[in-house]
């Protein structure tokens, strides 16, 4: 039985193809682990014939194993659970002709049950923080255009159509080793932190997807980003997943939304049909043992 911050955490989890794909490649999971760790991760997966589907169901899937199995201080923990999912993809990948070539993104927050707390990623998915009235990424994208950004020969606004944009530094399940960038994190009374894959990010600003989250209870807010990113044309797959600590949220500094943005928030909410799984876990999931709560194929 979970003892700690993490009983009172609440979460939700939602994962839709979109509007254009054919298939979901994105998988998204909840653990909680009988040490009182809460794991959350999003995948987006690519490759060929079911590659990328299988690609992100593998992550999920083997993450929740290292830290279900796991004895080890919680970072390192983090760690090797991407570490053996790319191990896992890649091995696969490798066995599998249909397969060859399959990657996936992650990105992951683990809570630990005395409220301590990490972030860690690979590829272009990402996790923000509302912090102390603050919304802001916490991970940097590895991706070529992300890369070209920082070192100033792109501007941000040529990063979002260059033809290139979708082209990853890192993924996992592409080659046998892969870097991970694990970040501890400082979470208070009223944060929230978002995952979510890039079928978000790019249909929908900062600022819409600040103002829903601080407003939003997380399984509402999941269906509302989802939502507004179909709504805004849902050319990719869309997931998120919102985790919220008790308490108020500060929204002292968030920018006010745009009258376009809650006109959209007012006129649409997402049809539960459309959905193809929506997981929501709340204080009620705490009991013994782990929950797989589901991914999103
Ligand atoms: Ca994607």
């Amino acid at each position: 039985m979970s003892d700690g911050i993490v009983d009172i955490l609440t979460t939700a989890s939602l994962t839709h193809v979109g509007r254009v794909r054919e298939a979901n490649q994105d998988s998204c999971a909840e653990f909680l682990s009988e040490r009182g760790m809460r794991l959350l991760v999003v995948a987006d997966g690519m490759g060929g014939h079911a590659g990328g589907e299988v690609a992100s169901k593998t992550a999920v899937d083997s993450m929740g194993e290292t830290l279900q199995n796991g004895v080890g201080d919680p970072e390192d923990l983090l760690r090797e659970a991407f570490e053996a999912a790319n191990a896992a993809i890649f091995k696969m990948a490798s066995e599998v002709p249909d397969l060859y070539g399959m990657g996936t993104t992650g990105v992951a927050v683990l809570v630990a049950s005395d409220g301590a707390a990490w972030v860690a990623h690979v590829g272009d998915s990402r996790a923000y923080l509302l912090h102390d009235g603050e919304f802001a990424p916490i991970t940097d994208d590895h991706s070529w255009v992300a890369e070209e950004v920082r070192q100033g020969r792109l501007t941000e606004e040529e990063a979002e159509v260059h033809p290139k944009r979708n082209a990853l530094l890192r993924s996992l399940g592409v080659d046998p080793d892969v870097q991970v960038d694990v970040n501890q994190i400082e979470i208070a009374a009223g944060d929230r932190v978002l995952l979510c894959s890039d079928g978000l990010w790019g249909e929908l600003d900062d600022q819409s997807i600040a103002g829903v989250l601080a407003s939003e209870e997380p399984k509402d807010c999941v269906y509302t980003l989802v939502g507004l990113a179909n709504e805004s044309g849902g050319r990719d797959n869309v997931t998120v997943q919102v985790l919220a600590m008790p308490g108020a949220v500060n929204t002292m500094r968030l920018p006010p939304l745009t009258a376009e943005a809650l006109e959209r928030m007012r006129r649409r909410r997402p049809r539960s049909r459309w959905l193809a799984l929506v997981l929501a876990a709340g204080a009620a999931a705490a009991t013994a043992g782990w929950l797989w709560l589901g991914s999103g194929t």
